[in-house]
């Protein structure tokens, strides 16, 4: 066996990737290609990083499912006492019909509409995550009108740089998320004197792909420091949110582990008099991001003066993050072979420059050969879309030997449903 690093529970056996027990050269000829395929055991064990890191703490762990919101996937952490930190009406639903218990849902986003806080306070969601103060009245006269009582955190903008991507940052001043941190008091004034609502903590979240520690404590000290003036003028809070963003290794990145990163923010929790608070944390990449990989086909290989293309069958509309943040995922190919490697643009099918998955990689293929493209867990197929009349692609969750079929290939009929003809 010759594990994948970085890729926990995806391992050649022999020349033949395998995903657990699982070759997945099989499940491409089965199910067909693109193809999603992810294991559960590689995300119950970043789970169980983050658990190792709150052992003997009050921690509520909300899987923040914009990450991956495929039903399936949602069972796993719904099944593993996972609370799901969510960014829409949609994602409410899903993650109800998934079997998460209402009061384990926190819901966050800049652009709650009146509606969405209406079904979440229906249902009797824990605490909305509110991000102005303007959101803050409208939850006020959306609950007051519904006889109802809304727990609410108010999302802080601590102003602190993550130094990722800066599609991904989201606590710098510039940003659109969260109160701004010298507004945070007046806010939270503002909320404990409105009538149908209940403060019940605070939260923060930086960013996403975040590699370094030193974001996350300079933010915690932001925090903690408000935390201190809010409790000081009256106000008592019952939890702390640190929001998500922990960075996975997509090429050769090293973000520290979520145990380790947790032992180093308690410590400063514990020196500041905070150890024994109701924490909560909102994991998304890291804990599904490497879990996955997307199976492709090569279809045609075009050599060219300046260029070689590796023509796949997955596309942009797959696989989004490389023409969004220029992001690199791994690619490999399922069947090992002694050929010659050729450096290769790898490209999908859709019209448009942008719709490229890797540059520059190293391949010995053919037509034919199959391909895996790595850390494909996160923000793939919940970002994947139709452009170019592509249907979605399957999904299949592997558990040990098993492979379960979680999502079908999307036809053309699915994606037309809805639409309607012109009369004659
Ligand atoms: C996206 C998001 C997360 C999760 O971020 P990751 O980088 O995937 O861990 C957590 N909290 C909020 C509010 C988010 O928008």
């Amino acid at each position: 066996m010759n594990q994948l690093p970085g890729h926990p529970h995806f391992a050649w056996h022999g020349d033949a990737l395998h995903a657990e027990q699982v070759r997945l050269d099989a499940l491409a000829q089965q199910y067909g290609t693109p193809l999603f395929v992810y294991s559960k055991a590689s995300m119950l064990e970043a789970l169980a990083a983050y658990q190792r890191g709150f052992a003997g703490r009050k921690v509520k762990i909300c899987y923040a499912m914009k990450a991956n919101s495929s039903l399936g996937v949602l069972q796993v952490f719904a099944r593993a006492g996972c609370g799901f930190d969510i960014v829409s009406g949609g994602e409410l639903e899903r993650v109800l019909t998934a079997g998460a218990q209402p009061q384990d849902i926190i819901f966050s986003g800049v652009g709650k509409t009146r509606a969405e806080m209406q079904r979440a306070l229906a249902v009797g969601i824990g605490c909305f995550n509110v991000e102005s103060e303007a959101e803050l009245e409208v939850l006020s006269a959306v609950a007051s009108a519904a006889g109802k009582t809304a727990a609410v955190s108010i999302r802080v903008n601590p102003n602190v740089d993550p130094k990722t991507h800066p599609y991904i940052s989201t606590g710098l001043k510039g940003n659109k998320f969260g109160v701004a941190h010298e507004r945070t008091l007046a806010t939270y004034q503002r909320a404990a004197a409105l009538p149908g609502l209940k403060v019940v903590g605070i939260d923060c979240h930086i960013g996403s792909q975040i590699t370094d520690t030193a974001p996350y404590l300079d933010a915690m000290d932001r925090i903690l420091d408000l935390v201190e003036a809010i409790e000081g003028a009256g106000i008592a809070l019952q939890h702390i949110d640190f929001g998500g963003g922990l960075g996975i290794n997509y090429n050769g990145d090293q973000p520290p582990a979520a145990d380790a990163l947790w032992a180093q923010l308690f410590a400063k929790l514990d020196a500041r008099g905070f150890g024994d608070r109701q924490f909560m944390i909102e994991p998304g990449r890291s804990l599904v991001g490497n879990a996955g990989a997307c199976l492709t086909e090569v279809l045609y290989l075009k050599p060219g003066e300046q260029k070689n293309f590796c023509i796949i069958d997955a596309a942009m509309n797959d696989l989004p993050r490389p023409a969004m943040y220029q992001a690199y995922h791994a690619i490999v190919p399922l069947q090992r072979k002694d050929s010659a490697a050729e450096t290769y643009d790898v490209v999908g099918p859709v019209c448009e420059s942008g719709d490229w998955i890797g540059r520059d990689r190293a391949l010995g293929v053919q037509a034919g050969d199959r391909l895996a493209v790595l850390s494909a867990g996160a923000y793939c197929m919940s970002m994947a879309s139709n452009y170019n009349t592509r249907g979605r692609a399957a999904e299949v969750l592997v558990d040990g030997a098993q492979a379960h079929l979680i999502r079908e290939r999307e036809t053309a009929a699915d994606q037309m449903r809805g639409e309607k003809l012109l009369p004659q």
